[in-house]
């Protein structure tokens, strides 16, 4: 349990906030996360990790020299906001490009892929790669569906010092990716965790027993097994990593023994000195192992066994020296600080002055969201039943609460005389962060998309429409990777953009062709009732779907339909006063 906070709400950026006081020699505080307050060399990649608070030291703990440049610190087992990560990034940024690499959870994906899509439409090269070392959450020939657990470590550290040593940003993708494919871990949880201020732990473990397999948030481990003795657990973990090897593993490895939060240290050691033997007997070489704490998870009762599997390169990188406040090896020349308030403000994109074209604009993107939301509100209800039938029930709410604070933000930053591009970009941002949930993410980078396809310019025509409904489908279909058939909103949005195209090439007017784009994603979205949902939260009860609408196709098509309409009342408009 936790004991000491004064709001269990603020737990996480208060303990953050902490963090950063006792840690100034290594991290300055900015929006969202931490960043390394050391000077790094002009042209230097900036790796930026993050996910979930309740992981100390991951992952605000390992920014420092020779490791990440920054992190992006979410609440408690929860993704930081796309915005956080956004910002983040921006302030760890060096002219160099920007990795960002963190656990594959579905939350953390979309948020980060979000932040990358943003940081690239700004000419920040930014690229991620996903760590997948947790054996149990998916078989060996589903590598990219697995979980990211203490590999993380592994991956970070290999990427941080290629970083450090100067390589480019191609070479520190490739390493880190390589370091990723080459690290495997399992792990063993003995009792639950709490998150602060709740009554219950989130799970619990069987008196006298272990559960295989666990993750780090407590999800469902893949057996349960009467407490075994040291070796025993040894061998479990040994034995079932070294079924599990990558091609070409070659006979060096990293080990690394993991603590979740509440096994003592006396007793990782222990277990370690148990498998270092059984690895040695298996001919293996045990290269510079860690044991102790590294990827936590509040109080969990458990520990995990990481290997890496080493070549010439990952072993230089892995080796190589580093100082961070929670992870400290070999001799590192301290680095003079950098001017904390700069940081700070590198984290904000430069706001230009709006053109006129631009800021006419703004009023037009405040209309259309207020007619989304008037839309949302009035089917809210019939959205959340539609999602309860195969998935959480709240898609309703979900939009509702994304779409009003879009709404929100819009009219705020319209009124601050705002262009269309800063007012889509902050109601995108408002959209993911209030909604929670898929479709908050993917409508969220959807606008803020569409907001870098329109820019500041000085007009806007036809084309622009088209090329800004296109920028929207793109962010939709790469952040959440659906495809045509898999039962979600991409099977109303990509006949509305067929359409959009067929009629932009055709001459029509944008009213018309929003008209009739709108017809296209209503008839699509009532056809899904048809189809089997291969993506989301309604993938595992599919055959209860068959015969229902997806709710995220419908509430598409009913917001397409809200702008066209109001496009053309805001067209009728202008035209009469212009008579
Ligand atoms: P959650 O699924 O997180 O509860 P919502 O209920 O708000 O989020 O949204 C559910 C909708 O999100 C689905 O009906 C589907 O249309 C859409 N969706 C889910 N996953 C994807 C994806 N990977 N790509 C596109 N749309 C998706
Ligand atoms: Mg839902």
């Amino acid at each position: 349990m936790t004991r000491i906070f004064d709001d269990p709400a603020s737990f996480a950026d208060d303990a953050l906030d902490g963090f950063a006081a006792a840690n100034r020699r290594y991290v300055a505080r900015v929006d969202g996360g931490v960043v390394r307050s050391t000077e790094m060399d002009e042209g230097q990649v900036a790796l930026v990790i993050g996910g979930g608070s309740g992981h100390y030291p991951a992952f605000a703990g390992l920014v420092g020299q020779g490791l990440a440049a920054g992190s992006a610190c979410g609440n408690m087992f929860a993704s930081p906001a796309a915005g956080q990560v956004y910002r983040v990034a921006r302030a760890a940024n060096n002219g160099g490009g920007v990795l960002l690499s963190y656990g594959n959870y579905a939350g953390d994906v979309l948020h980060f892929g979000q932040a990358e899509l943003r940081l690239n439409a700004e000419g920040i090269d930014t690229r991620t790669v996903l760590v997948t070392d947790d054996i149990a959450s998916a078989p060996i020939d589903q590598l990219e569906n697995r979980r990211g657990i203490a590999g993380d470590l592994t991956v970070f550290k290999v990427a941080g010092a290629a970083a450090e040593a100067g390589l480019s940003l191609d070479d520190v993708e490739r390493l880190a990716r390589k370091a990723n494919y080459r690290t495997r871990s399992l792990g063993v949880a003995f009792d639950g965790c709490t998150l602060p201020g709740a009554e219950e732990p989130l799970f619990s473990v069987q008196p006298g027993h272990m559960s295989l397999g666990l993750g780090i948030h407590g999800e469902p481990g893949i057996s349960d097994h009467p407490m075994p003795t040291a070796s025993e657990l040894a061998d479990l973990l040994v034995s079932n990593l070294l079924e599990d090897k990558p091609d070409d593993a070659g006979s060096r490895v990293a080990a690394i023994v993991n603590g979740l939060g509440t096994v003592k240290y006396d007793e990782l050691f222990l277990l370690y000195g148990r498998i270092e033997a059984l690895l040695g007997k298996a001919g293996l070489e045990i290269v510079e192992p860690e044991c102790g704490e590294l990827v936590t998870s509040l109080d969990m009762a458990g520990v995990s066994l990481t290997l890496l599997w080493l070549d010439d390169e990952l072993e230089t990188y892995w080796s190589a020296p580093a100082d961070t406040p929670a992870f400290r090896k070999g001799n590192v020349a301290a680095r003079a600080h950098r001017d904390v308030q700069e940081l700070a403000t590198a984290a904000e994109a430069p706001v230009e002055p709006p053109t006129e074209a631009a800021a006419a604009l703004s009023s037009g993107a405040v209309a259309l969201l207020e007619a989304a939301r008037a839309v949302v509100i009035e089917h809210e209800d019939e959205l959340g039943k539609m999602d309860a039938v195969a998935g959480d029930g709240d898609h309703g709410i979900g939009m509702r609460r994304g779409v009003d604070a879009a709404a929100d933000a819009a009219g705020q930053a319209a009124a601050d005389s705002a262009g269309a591009d800063r007012v889509l970009i902050t109601a995108g941002e408002a959209w993911a962060e209030k909604a929670g949930g898929t479709s908050g993410a993917l409508w969220g980078s959807g606008l803020i998309a569409v907001a870098h396809s329109l820019g500041n310019r000085e007009s806007y025509g036809p084309e622009d429409a088209l090329n800004a409904a296109s920028a929207f489908s793109a962010a939709i279909t790469n952040l959440g990777k659906a495809e045509a058939g898999d039962k979600t909103m991409v099977d109303a949005l990509l006949p509305y953009i067929e359409t959009f195209t067929a009629r932009t090439r055709n001459g029509d007017p944008v009213a018309d062709t929003l008209a009739a784009a709108a017809g296209a994603a209503t008839d699509a979205a009532a056809e899904t009732a048809s189809l089997r949902p291969k993506k989301g939260r309604a993938r595992p009860l599919a055959e209860k779907s068959i015969g229902h609408p997806d709710p995220g196709a419908v509430s598409f098509a009913l917001i397409a339909e809200a702008l066209a309409h109001t496009f053309q009342e805001l067209t009728t408009k202008k035209e009469q006063t212009h008579e």
